[in-house]
C-alpha cells in the first residue's frame, strides 16, 4: 500500500476537520489520537469513504507516511504539545517536518523551532484561525520558520487555505514564533471587535430601547457597508435573531454575561506592555472581560453604588443606520486593527521577524474570525507606505477619523453621562486624541520623577539632560 501524503495528529473539533480539508484536496492521509476510541469514531463516521487512516499508536503513524513526513499537531497548547514533540521525536527522521497548528504561546514556539531544527528535523509554528467551519473549509494560516521547511508544506497548505481574490490566504510569516506570534495579535484584533459589537448592542438595547430582531436589523445595515462588512458583524446580527425555542425571547438574554480570557488575548496585551506598543482598545476589551467574570461581586456592588440617570442621547436615527453609534464602532474597529499592526511591526524589529504587514493583511481577508473588508484598505496603505507609523495617519484612515470622532465623542458622553461602561469605545477616543496630539502632559509627570527621584528630563528649547531642586 503506498504512504500517506500528510499526518494529523489530535483529532480535536480543528484536527478532524483539517484532515478532511487536506483529504479533499488531494493528500491521502493518516490521524492518530491520544485517546483512539476517538479515532476509531471519526473513522467510522466523518472519514467513511476518504482517503484517510487511522494508527493506533506512533510508531505505526510514522510508519504509513512517505518520507520526508509532513505532521500536523492539532493538540491542546502548553505541555501537551511538549508531551507530543517528546513522544514522536525518536521516530522522526532527518527532514521530517512537524507543524504545529495549535494556539502555542510565541516564545514556546521559538524554543522548539530552535530543539527540533538542531535534530535536523523541520518544524513550523502555525497559526490558524477559523474556527471549525474554516478549519474544513478553508481556514487562513500563518506559518512560521526556516523559509525552507515551509517550502515543504506550501503546496498543501495553499490548497487548504482560504481563497481570496489575489489568492489563498497563507504566507510564510517569518522565522521562529513569528507564525504564532502573528496569530496571536489576530485574536487579540478578535478580542477588540468583539467587545466593541457588544457595547454596540448595549447602547441600542439600554438607551435605544430596542430587541433583538431590530438590533439585528442595524448590524445587518452596517455590514452592508464598506467600513463595517466582515464576518463579526454578519455574526453578530445573527446571534441577535436567534430566540430562546423556550419562550421564543431572544435566546442571547437568557446568556450568562461572563466571558472568558484565553491565554492569547492576554499574551497579546503583554507582549505590547513588553515592546511598548500601545494597544488601549485591545486592552480594555480583555479587561472588560476579566470584569465580566466578577459576576457575583457586580450583582453585590450594583445594590450599593449608584451611577448617574440615565439620558437619552444622540446616537444617530434609527433609519439612518444610527450614524454616530455607526462612527463609533468604525473608529474602534479601525482603531484595534491600527493598535494590532502597530504592535507586529515593533515585534517585527525587536525580533527581526521581517513581517510584511501587506501580507499578513492580504492572508486575513477570509477564512479567519476577523475577515472584513477593511482589510483591503488595510494591505492597500501598507502596499503604499511599506514604512507606515501607525494606519490612522494612512489618507483613507485618517479621512475616516477627521469624519467619525465627533460621532465617537458623542456616543462616549452620551454613555458616560448616562453610567453605561464602553470601555472600548472610551479607549478608542482617548487614543486617538492621544495620537494626534502634539503635546501631551507627560512634562509634568518628567518633573515629578526628576523630583523625587533625579531621574533628569529633557528640554524642548536645548539639547541635554536636565535635573532640577524642585521642592526647594
Ligand atoms: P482541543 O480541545 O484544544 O484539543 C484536543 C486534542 O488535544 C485532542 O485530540 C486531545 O487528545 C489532544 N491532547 C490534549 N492533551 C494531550 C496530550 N497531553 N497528549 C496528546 N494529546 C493531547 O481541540 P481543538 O479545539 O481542536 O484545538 C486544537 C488546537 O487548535 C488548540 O491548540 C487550540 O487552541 C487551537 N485552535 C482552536 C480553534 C478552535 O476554534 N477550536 C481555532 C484555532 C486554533 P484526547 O482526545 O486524547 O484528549
Amino acid at each position: 500500500m503506498s504512504k500517506a501524503h500528510f499526518g494529523l495528529i489530535g483529532l480535536g473539533v480543528m484536527g478532524e476537520n483539517l484532515v478532511l480539508n487536506a483529504e479533499r484536496n488531494g493528500f491521502t492521509s493518516v490521524v492518530y489520537n491520544r485517546t483512539y476510541s476517538k479515532t476509531d469514531a471519526f473513522l467510522k463516521s466523518r472519514a467513511q469513504g476518504k482517503s484517510i487512516i487511522g494508527s493506533t499508536d506512533l510508531v505505526d503513524f510514522v510508519g504509513k507516511l512517505e518520507r520526508p513526513r509532513r505532521i500536523l499537531m492539532m493538540v491542546k497548547a502548553g505541555s501537551s504539545t511538549d508531551a507530543v514533540i517528546n513522544q514522536i521525536a525518536p521516530y522522526l527522521e532527518e527532514g521530517d517536518l512537524l507543524i504545529d497548528g495549535g494556539n502555542s504561546q510565541f516564545l514556546d514556539t521559538e524554543r522548539r523551532v530552535s530543539d527540533l531544527e538542531s535534530k535536523s528535523f523541520g518544524y513550523i509554528g502555525m497559526g490558524v484561525s477559523g474556527g471549525s467551519k474554516g478549519a474544513l473549509e478553508g481556514p487562513s494560516m500563518m506559518p512560521g520558520g526556516t523559509k525552507s521547511s515551509y517550502k515543504h508544506v506550501e503546496s498543501l497548505l495553499r490548497k487548504m487555505a482560504a481563497q481570496v481574490e489575489d489568492g489563498p490566504c497563507v504566507t510564510y510569516i517569518g522565522p521562529g514564533g513569528s507564525g504564532h506570534f502573528v496569530k496571536t495579535v489576530h485574536n487579540g484584533i478578535e478580542y477588540g471587535i468583539e467587545q466593541i459589537l457588544a457595547e454596540a448592542y448595549d447602547l441600542m438595547k439600554r438607551v435605544g430601547g430596542l430587541n433583538g430582531s431590530q438590533i439585528a436589523d442595524v448590524f445587518s445595515s452596517w455590514n452592508e457597508t464598506e467600513e463595517l462588512s466582515s464576518y463579526l458583524v454578519e455574526i453578530t446580527a445573527s446571534c441577535l435573531r436567534v430566540k430562546d425555542p423556550n419562550d421564543g425571547q431572544d435566546l442571547v438574554e437568557k446568556i450568562m454575561d461572563k466571558a472568558g480570557q484565553k491565554g492569547t488575548g492576554l499574551w497579546t496585551v503583554v507582549s505590547a506592555l513588553e515592546l511598548g506598543a500601545s494597544v488601549p482598545t485591545i486592552y480594555a476589551s480583555l479587561n472588560a472581560r476579566v470584569l465580566s467574570s466578577m459576576k457575583s461581586q457586580r450583582v453585590h456592588a450594583e445594590s450599593i453604588l449608584r451611577g448617574p440617570n440615565r439620558i437619552n442621547f444622540d446616537m444617530g436615527k434609527l433609519d439612518n443606520g444610527m450614524s454616530l453609534l455607526k462612527d463609533a464602532v468604525i473608529l474602534s474597529t479601525i482603531a484595534s486593527y491600527a493598535q494590532g499592526m502597530e504592535l507586529m511591526r515593533i515585534a517585527s524589529n525587536e525580533y527581526d521577524y521581517k513581517l510584511h504587514m501587506p501580507s499578513i493583511a492580504q492572508i486575513w481577508k477570509g477564512g479567519c474570525i476577523i475577515r472584513s473588508t477593511l482589510l483591503k484598505r488595510i494591505q492597500n496603505a501598507f502596499d503604499s507606505d511599506p514604512q507606515l507609523s501607525n494606519l490612522l495617519v494612512d489618507p483613507w484612515f485618517a479621512t475616516q477619523v477627521n469624519s467619525r470622532l465627533n460621532g465617537l465623542a458623542k456616543v462616549v458622553s452620551g454613555a458616560a453621562a448616562s453610567g453605561i461602561p464602553v470601555p472600548c469605545f472610551a479607549s478608542t477616543l482617548d487614543y486617538i486624541n492621544s495620537y494626534r496630539s502634539s503635546r501631551l502632559p507627560q512634562n509634568l509627570v518628567q518633573a515629578m520623577r526628576d523630583c523625587f527621584g533625579s531621574h533628569t528630563y529633557e528640554r524642548v528649547d536645548m539639547e541635554g539632560s536636565f535635573h532640577t531642586e524642585w521642592d526647594q
